[in-house]
């Protein structure tokens, strides 16, 4: 949730540029792999940026969520490339009154055909959030960090308990941001209606879930560059649990009392150690 003074439209599409410049700086967004969309609930004036109006249907119903708009990134476009100039690789959609379709602005240079084709997924997790916690504004990041997902190939980390109690283990940093942990959904074809409801139920108790042999998705109500932090926090782990196995499984990690220990002094209410 965001008081007032609300951020502008360039300044979130500058943030949403930052974000994606640095998922490909920490290896996780590759070729066009990734997208990025944020949601806002205050009124916004998208024609100055975006002149070009069209309708599109939305991929489900939001009839809460009539007046909000989205930021989204295109599809094909490279997240390290946001950055260089926003509105040609994002798109705005409004959504019009009833919910089920949208107006779509766009600038005249855009260099896409149609928003990511994970919109489906972006937009069931803003609308799962919004209208259980009233928040007026969501962002929803998908991407693809090679160590996390590398992880997500091997058994026993499809264990939730096994993958949290593993990765949580080598920085204090990482039980503070993500006290409920990583979440987990095992392999789902991308794009799916059974990815899209995994995920919406994943992130319900969870600030990032892995997609089995694909990547991650993560979230934040206060700003893009925090779900973006989500995403590092989490590779962090996973590069560390790496490091260990390559080596033999020489470290022990941060032991369960000094978890506990962390948490007790920063009021970190959380249930893996
Ligand atoms: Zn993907």
């Amino acid at each position: 949730m965001l008081e007032p003074p609300f951020p502008e439209l360039d300044d979130l599409l500058k943030m949403m540029g930052e974000a994606g410049r640095h998922l490909a700086e920490i290896e996780a967004s590759e070729g066009a792999a990734g997208n990025i969309s944020v949601c806002m609930r205050w009124p916004v004036e998208p024609r100055t940026r975006f002149p070009v109006a069209s309708q599109i249907e939305l991929p489900q119903p939001v009839p809460e969520l009539t007046g909000s708009t989205f930021l989204v990134s295109g599809s094909g476009r490279r997240l390290r490339e946001l950055i260089d100039t926003p509105t040609a690789s994002i798109a705005c959609i409004v959504v019009n009154e009833g919910g089920q379709t949208g107006t779509l602005y766009s600038a005249y240079h855009r260099r896409f055909e149609q928003v990511t084709s994970e919109f489906n997924s972006h937009l069931a997790v803003h609308y799962d959030q919004i209208c259980s916690s009233d928040t007026n504004f969501h962002a929803v990041i998908h991407a693809q960090p090679v160590h996390l997902t590398f992880l997500s190939h091997i058994p026993r980390y499809e264990d939730e308990a096994y993958l949290n109690r593993h990765l949580l283990r080598w920085q204090p940093e990482t039980i503070i941001n993500l006290p409920e942990g990583i979440g987990f959904i095992p392999f789902r074809l991308p794009g799916s209606p059974e990815l899209m409801a995994a995920n919406v139920e994943a992130l319900r108790s969870h600030r990032i879930v892995i997609w089995a042999k694909h990547g991650v998705m993560a979230r934040s109500d206060v700003s893009v560059k925090r779900a973006a932090d989500r995403v590092e926090y989490a590779e962090t782990a996973a590069k560390y649990e790496f490091l260990n196995l390559s080596t033999g499984e020489i470290g022990t990690g941060l032991s369960e009392a000094e978890i506990q220990t962390i948490c007790q002094t920063f009021n970190v209410e959380q249930t893996i150690f």
